[in-house]
């Protein structure tokens, strides 16, 4: 079920991530990992908890949602790799959420 959200996040987000190779090959190494894959279905539950035109909306789950499972956030609710722009999830939310929404309105319309 998670596989058309993942398919459409590599088409819409990692095709432009600066961690890809240009096609869409993530280039993490073995000891770091991505957000994105990591939590997918937190993600794809957190985005479709909401409906608005602000990403603030958004954030405000994902960081309920997501972030609070991540080993990177402390326990005051701050995150050294979200500080440094490390996050793709972060990086790149907008473009999950577009992703994620464009893959629930060809499913509601199938
Ligand atoms: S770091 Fe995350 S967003 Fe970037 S290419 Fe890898 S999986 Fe995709
Ligand atoms: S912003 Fe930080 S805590 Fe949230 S998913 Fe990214 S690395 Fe984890």
């Amino acid at each position: 079920m998670t596989e058309q959200y993942l398919q459409a996040i590599r088409q819409r987000v990692c095709a432009r991530c600066i961690d890809t190779d240009g096609k869409g090959n993530c280039m993490l190494h073995y000891n770091e990992y991505c957000a994105v894959e990591e939590f997918l279905p937190e993600i794809i539950r957190s985005i479709q908890k909401v409906t608005s035109d602000k990403v603030e909306d958004y954030v405000v789950e994902l960081r309920n949602f997501v972030c609070t499972e991540c080993r990177h956030q402390t326990e005051n609710g701050t995150c050294i790799v979200r500080n440094n722009l490390d996050c793709g999830l972060d990086r790149y939310f907008p473009l999950i959420i577009e992703a994620v929404e464009e893959v629930d309105a060809a499913r509601r319309s199938a």
